[in-house]
């Protein structure tokens, strides 16, 4: 493998761990950090959590466990061409949606309704707060006790209250600094892995179709050059294809932009990276067009009146919940109930974000259906 870049991360300039470890045996520590959270619970639960579409709709769809694979993939394959921190970027890759709630987005919306009154739920911060607290697992700490950077690039975003919150890994959304170059290509992996994989999705349920998408500049070229290519492709193939060489052409792109931004901005150290601007980019002619993929699919895919129609029954079922729990803690599973003690709301917030879609659907009707086991 090619030398790191200096301005990368690496064991020489992490910040290191909260609880100070003896160093890692024939690994280095992200690899340790990638090690530990695909080791941990909710990782595992990311099996059954979805995007967009509900778990039990078709077992094609993706997963937050296969999206969070995916985006992995595509962060590892940019990291090693910028002579980035691979490990770190799939680190970051395969925890950055350990906080999300069942049900996708609208999970995560009912939930932070509920909790308005209560310092709010956003799903960054509670995969800070998964990686941090919640998982049980070691002797000597709580959480997954994982390096600074880790922990810095899995929180994308932060409101300037909970920054302040949260210490030294809050502080750069005080004053206005970057994350290092692996977190902003993790960033960058999310967007083009859910992008191209919800339009393969997006076209086998049938929610949108080729015709739809031949309104989109980045979808319509690469379509345009696979059909006059093969002619007579089966149409899956096609999506297969056009998918394929859509996910080529934002790699390529971001890979060069990013290269060129490197050389004019000419950073140095870790250091000059969090004070310069974000250096990891599309170019502008790619950008606008992965907007518009971007905005044809939140006008014609996520707010498809299906989907909607499911988002509706999500958020029912995730304020129930959070109502039924709120109004006697009781019922809450024992451990909990001991969370509790320090705040109902957060710990209700807890129970219901670390479940997974079928859970959340089964709780529900142990609670509400007379007739079903409790
Ligand atoms: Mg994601």
């Amino acid at each position: 493998m090619a030398e790191l870049a200096p301005y990368a991360v690496s064991e020489g300039n992490t910040r290191g761990r909260k609880v100070a470890e003896d160093a890692p045996q024939g690994r280095s520590e992200f690899q340790r950090d990638r090690d530990r959270i695909i080791h941990s619970g909710a990782f595992r639960r990311l099996e059954y959590k979805t995007q967009v579409f509900v778990n039990h709709e078709g077992d094609l769809f993706r997963t937050r466990l296969t999206h969070s694979i995916e985006v992995a993939q595509i962060a590892r394959s940019i990291a090693r061409r910028l002579r980035l921190n691979e490990d770190l970027a799939e680190a970051i890759s395969l925890a950055h949606d350990l906080g999300h709630t069942p049900f996708g987005h609208a999970g995560q919306d009912a939930l932070n309704a509920c909790m308005k009154t209560h310092g709010g739920f956003e799903h960054n911060l509670q995969s800070l707060r998964v990686v941090d607290k919640l998982e049980e697992r070691y002797a000597e700490f709580d959480g997954l006790n994982l390096c600074f950077e880790t922990r810095e690039g899995i929180l994308k975003h932060c409101s300037a209250d909970n920054a302040a919150k949260l210490g030294e890994v809050g502080e750069r959304f005080l004053n206005n600094r970057r994350p290092s170059l692996e977190a902003q290509v993790a960033n960058l992996a999310d967007e083009i892995a859910y992008n191209n994989h919800d339009v393969d999705d997006g076209l086998r349920s049938g929610l949108i179709t080729l015709e739809q998408l031949e309104a989109v500049p980045l979808v319509a070229k690469q379509l345009k050059e696979v059909r006059l290519a093969y002619p007579g492709l089966p149409e899956r193939r096609v999506v297969h294809e056009t998918v394929r060489r859509m996910i080529n052409t934002l790699v390529t792109d971001l890979i060069r932009q990013s290269e060129s931004n490197i050389r004019s901005q000419i950073p140095v150290t870790l250091e000059d990276v969090r004070n310069a601007p974000a250096m990891i980019a599309y170019s502008p002619e790619i950008n606008e067009q992965q907007r518009a993929l971007k905005n044809f699919l939140r006008i014609h895919l996520y707010r498809h009146y299906r989907v909607l129609r499911m988002s509706a029954k999500a958020q029912r079922i995730i304020g129930d919940l959070f109502g039924v729990f709120m109004a006697d803690s009781r019922l809450l599973p024992p451990q909990f109930q001991s969370l509790a003690e320090h705040g109902l709301a957060r710990a209700v917030a807890d129970y219901i974000a670390g479940m997974t879609d079928r859970y959340a659907i089964r709780e529900h009707r142990r609670i509400f259906a007379v007739e079903e086991g409790v």
